[in-house]
């Protein structure tokens, strides 16, 4: 009988880090097998992770470099592949390279990424997919208390008495901490769902605030006012432990935020607004939880801080139970951001325009010529509008493991950019929709077949282990650029034997991650940041004591409700919003290729409430047509009351029918992340001629 091994490793997919066995078989990555020691899923896991490794053995893996001569692909040797690159990269001046990293590759290979842009291509123009979901949050956040990560810890959910969801389908995106918000509901906590659509997370909820999409500053603004109204604030919180406590009353008092004006705007009954801001300013502790629709809007930072100011404003931060949770999308997108794959920062946050952040990374690198210099570089939807508005200022993208033709706002912008460069590098597993425009692809291997370490969206660092050997000639991320790096003369500067040499240079130069090491992180209960020294057991839960600010208090960053950048009109009066379902993943490069998870979801549709159906002479299974101002597709109608009337839903998964074709690219102002949450459309029936 042929042995079985069992290799421990995390879920390839969202932020939550669930842990599981990976089943191998002469050789073979064959299933995945529960591992109960984790605290953060407890052997349990949903659908995507277990069958996550369905498409490891894809045979439509890539396997070989490629090099696009006369138009097409053809196979080369690595050293065919890293030379070519090499001399093409050369040709450019640093200000004419971008980069863009991974959420789903380890911290090493985007610490690694983050060198080579810096150090190699001489350049701050990197970013990654983490601009698209929660940019908003890493700056907003910062703003408020310091630090832009989530406060408490995901086994602390269970723990609270009031659980407030905003913006976050929780039960399909991070079905794992929705177990947590059940557990807390099974305790005894009250279970608010405030969100457009009914989705499967509004179960269990005592109280649903079913309220338009890119109106939760003013219903955050609402709730603040009730709860100053009715003395329900918590003074020895807001004395002690914040300041900016006047500027928050100027902006939440004023008549526009009464709770008569709010359920206007918001579409909300005013007593359940008021019942809401009850329950979270007094039930002992409130654990607000958010995700993507809170961060994807025109205004997400001012929606991140009004989340921000409402804890503040309750007392409800630093203690268990409690705090400002969001919940990042993809496995890896906080240790992305953590290791500095974002145009304004080195590993921990630390500035590049900060002049001894910049010496520091300097000195420790020794690249004879210098790195970038101190000044920040563009966001990645800042990049598509360079290409665009300015042809020949960024001339070349090396892209590691993100397909911006699908999941970039306004897809036809995306590739009138992509035109507009002359040399694109693609390393990934799969052909994707971007290696369309590339010149050099770079097959790399999957999460099964490498170690490294994530850190999962409560800040836990957490170890994988290589499981299997990749097809073909696949290679390590940070081999790979390893190797481009020689090839343009900087090998001094990559010549790791091994990952963890990586992981303890990342630890020696950032002071969130100073106590870790592979040793420490081999336990399974791995380690939350900050732990700064071997003996420091790791921070579960932020801002105990004081905040992370300069002077160590919270602050209170309050703003007027503005409405999203493109509303319902009569041309097109329907307001549309694109997420995610439970069985698939982001672009679906992965779940659409594992059979079973294929099998549940085939394709896309468009949600759309039965009232406005009904006006417009649709029913449910039709093919119908949805129109925006950028496109229109043809997808089928799933009529349903769930959503809110005057919504309309689209998952952006399916090439063949992409949401983000119809999408905007409107930004907000300080982050740059684009609204996909909010444009105006049209429904059409089609007719049969
Ligand atoms: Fe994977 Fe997230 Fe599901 Fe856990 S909850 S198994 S991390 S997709």
């Amino acid at each position: 009988m042929t042995d079985l091994k069992f290799v421990p490793t995390t879920c390839p997919y969202c932020g939550t880090g669930c842990s599981f066995n990976l089943v191998v078989k002469d050789g073979k990555v064959v299933g995945t097998a529960p591992a109960q020691r984790s605290p953060v899923n407890e052997g349990k896991l949903c659908p995507k992770g277990m069958y996550s490794f369905e498409f490891i053995n894809s045979p439509d893996r890539l396997t070989q470099p490629m090099i696009r001569k006369n138009g097409e692909l053809v196979p080369v040797s690595w050293d065919e592949a890293t030379t070519y690159i090499a001399e093409n990269l050369k040709k450019y001046k640093p200000s004419e390279r971008c980069a863009l990293s991974s959420a789903r590759v380890s911290n090493e290979e985007n610490y690694v990424m983050m060198k080579f842009a810096r150090g190699v291509l001489k350049t701050n123009h990197l970013d990654h997919c983490a601009r698209l979901c929660h940019s908003s949050t890493v700056a907003g956040l910062a703003g408020s208390f310091g630090s832009g990560a989530m406060t408490n810890s995901i086994t602390d959910i269970s723990e609270s008495k009031c659980i407030f969801i905003i913006g976050s389908n929780t039960f399909e995106q991070h079905p794992l901490i929705g177990r947590r918000e059940v557990m807390a509901k099974q305790n005894g906590a009250k279970y608010i769902y405030a969100d457009p659509r009914r989705t499967h997370t509004c179960g269990p909820a005592d109280l649903f605030l079913q309220f338009h999409s890119g109106t939760d500053v003013s219903l955050l603004n609402g709730m603040m006012q009730i709860i100053i109204k009715n003395g329900w604030e918590d003074k020895e919180f807001i004395e002690k432990r914040t300041k900016g406590y006047e500027d928050l009353k100027n902006i939440v008092m004023k008549d526009e935020y009464s709770v008569e004006n709010v359920a206007k705007v918001t579409g909300l009954d005013p007593k359940d607004i008021e019942t809401a801001a009850d329950w979270i300013a007094n039930s002992g502790a409130t654990a607000l939880i958010y995700s993507m629709g809170i961060t994807q809007h025109t205004v997400g930072v001012d929606n991140v801080h009004a989340c921000a100011n409402i804890q503040l404003l309750t007392g409800n931060l630093g203690k268990r139970g409690a705090g400002v949770n969001p919940l990042r999308g993809q496995n890896n997108v906080q240790g992305a951001c953590d290791m500095g794959a974002l145009p304004v920062s080195f590993t921990g946050y630390q500035k590049v325009t900060d002049p001894a952040s910049h010496k520091k990374f300097e000195d420790a690198w020794k690249f004879p010529d210098g790195i970038a210099p101190a000044e920040n570089g563009y966001e990645v939807t800042i990049m598509m509008n360079v290409l665009t508005d300015n042809p020949g200022e960024l001339k070349a993208m090396y892209i590691m493991g993100e397909n911006p033709l699908l999941s970039d706002p306004d897809i036809n912008h995306v590739k009138e950019a992509f035109e507009n460069l002359e040399f694109v590098v693609v390393q990934d597993i799969f052909y994707t929709e971007t290696c369309e425009y590339a010149d050099v692809i770079l097959p790399a291997v999957c999460f099964a077949e490498r170690d490294g370490t994530q850190t999962n969206t409560e800040r836990r660092v957490q170890r994988w282990h290589k499981a299997a050997d990749g097809p073909g000639e696949t290679m390590e991320d940070w081999k790979i650029i390893s190797m481009v790096a020689a090839k343009m003369g900087y090998a001094d500067q990559f010549a790791w034997n091994d990952i963890s040499e990586i992981f303890d240079e990342v630890a020696e130069l950032t002071p969130q991650y100073h106590g870790m090491s592979y040793e420490r992180l081999s336990h399974a209960d791995a380690l939350h940041w900050p732990c700064k020294t071997p003996e420091d057991p790791g921070t579960p839960i932020l801002h105990k004591e004081k905040f992370l600010t300069p002077d160590g208090l919270g602050v209170f960053l309050p703003a007027d409700w503005q409405p999203p950048a493109e509303v319902p009109d009569a041309e097109y009066p329907l307001q549309f919003t694109t997420g995610r379902c439970l069985f698939h993943w982001h672009t679906g490069t992965m779940t659409r290729r594992s059979a079973t998870l294929d099998s549940e979801v085939p394709t896309g549709w468009i949600e759309i409430n039965a009232e406005d159906a009904k006006e417009i002479g649709i029913r449910d299974g039709e093919m119908v047509r949805a129109i925006t101002r950028r496109d229109s597709l043809t997808v089928t109608a799933r009529v349903t009351s769930t959503i809110k009337k005057g919504t309309t839903f689209m998952p952006f998964h399916f090439i063949e029918c992409p949401a983000n074709l119809l999408t905007h690219n409107a930004l907000d102002p300080v982050c740059k992340i684009p609204e996909f949450k909010a444009c105006a459309m049209k429904v059409e029936k089609i007719s049969k001629e």
